[in-house]
């Protein structure tokens, strides 16, 4: 059936598609984030250059390692690309016949150790710069006994992922203090870490190695950049191991306008009143609950300051007295409908779950009201 809706972009509506409405927070499933117009405008006027595209990506640098305190920054294509690099870094370093000879990695350290309840789909961005894997923390004795144990000559760096549903009981201080005295870098993936803004500072004072961050997510830049800091020789490194350097991430390319875009985006991201954007998120969320309130089997609840939830969460609990359609039920039929709305299930028991965080004015009215047409 032809949708009736408009996505906002003649293209997409050339093509057939459903305009959607976000409330399973910056997946990239659903196209990341909206680019706000400080950040398009940015990426139109950087679109019609020419620059010295080394020049760019160093000076582009540096104002990343402004914004996290770390020595040095780079723009990379995802926090995806930002783990790839990383792991190509720690194991070729700047040495040219290193970076063109990878993914082979004879001759160099090439294991990275993460932590059991740290395994994710990602680690593949590691091995397809041809590190291995080696899992640690589920051996004898405690865990920092476990990770001082498990680093040998082979190790060629520590991964540390931070995460929804993901905990580790050592923290980052402590993997840190462990990795280094044994001259080991740590690398961390931060990638859905920010909002809050605190966090681009938070893991490189706490002495990574090299952080990560998506910068299609929370800050609102192009789907296809990432944020890449930490130690000056490692970022060198990682530069020479990406595009446009022939190299393992030669197919990670960043563009002149993703850069102009991703800063924009930080310029805007490191300004923004946080609490004022909060209570908005909190407000859009009131309005959704209510689609729930005095109906029998439903307990309607905000979830404010969970870590495993992206912002204040509108969640709908299902109890033993509910009598209505499962919460797979709606979620699909929410998703079947014109426009398509997007909630989550699941993440703690028989829920369904709205994060405000992608919403637009005017959005929770539309999923508040779809969603009282299917609690009756
Ligand atoms: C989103 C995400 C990534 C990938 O980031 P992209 O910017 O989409 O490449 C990596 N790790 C974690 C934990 C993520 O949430």
């Amino acid at each position: 059936m032809p949708s009736t809706s408009s996505t906002g972009s003649a293209q997409f509506d050339s093509l057939g598609l459903k305009r959607v409405i976000n409330g399973r927070s910056w997946v990239t499933i659903l196209g990341g984030s909206r680019m706000p117009e400080e950040v398009q405008n940015a990426m139109v006027e950087a679109a019609s250059t020419f620059i010295d595209f080394h020049e760019l990506n160093r000076r582009a640098g540096e104002r990343i390692a402004q914004y996290t305190g770390a020595e040095a920054g780079l723009v990379v294509a995802g926090a995806s690309t930002g783990l790839l690099v990383q792991a190509a870094a720690c194991m070729a370093g700047s040495n040219p016949d290193r970076i063109l000879q990878l993914p082979d990695t004879t001759g160099m350290k090439d294991e990275i150790l993460i932590y059991e309840k740290h395994r994710f789909g990602f680690e593949i961005c590691y091995r397809t710069a041809g590190a291995k894997l080696k899992e640690w923390g589920l051996g004898e004795g405690s865990l920092a006994e476990q990770l001082a144990g498990s680093i040998d000559e082979n190790t060629a760096a520590v991964a540390y992922v931070f995460s929804p549903w993901m905990s580790c009981d050592l923290s980052l201080r402590e993997v840190v203090s462990i990795a280094h005295e044994r001259d080991v870098p740590v690398i961390v993936d931060g990638a859905a870490m920010l909002p809050p803004a605190d966090n681009l500072k938070r893991y490189i004072a706490d002495g990574a190695d090299l952080v990560t961050f998506s910068g299609g997510k929370g800050v609102r830049g192009p789907q296809s950049t990432g944020i890449l800091a930490g130690r000056k020789d490692l970022v060198e490194a990682a530069r020479l191991n990406m595009s446009p350097h022939a190299s393992v991430g030669r197919a990670c390319k960043v563009a002149k306008e993703e850069i102009a875009g991703l800063l924009a985006a930080l310029d805007r991201f490191v300004s923004l009143d946080h609490e004022e954007m909060w209570a908005t998120w909190r407000n859009w969320s009131e309005t959704i609950t209510a689609a729930g309130s005095g109906i029998t089997g439903l307990r309607p609840v905000i979830e404010d300051g969970d870590p495993n939830r992206q912002g204040p969460t509108a969640v709908f609990y299902f109890e033993p007295d509910w009598d209505g359609p499962s919460s797979k039920d709606i979620q699909e039929k929410l998703a079947s409908g014109d426009p398509s709305i997007h909630v989550g299930v699941g993440s703690y028991g028989d829920e369904l779950y709205v994060s405000p965080v992608a919403l637009e004015q005017g959005e929770a009215e539309i999923v508040a009201q779809a969603l009282r047409s299917e609690f009756r």
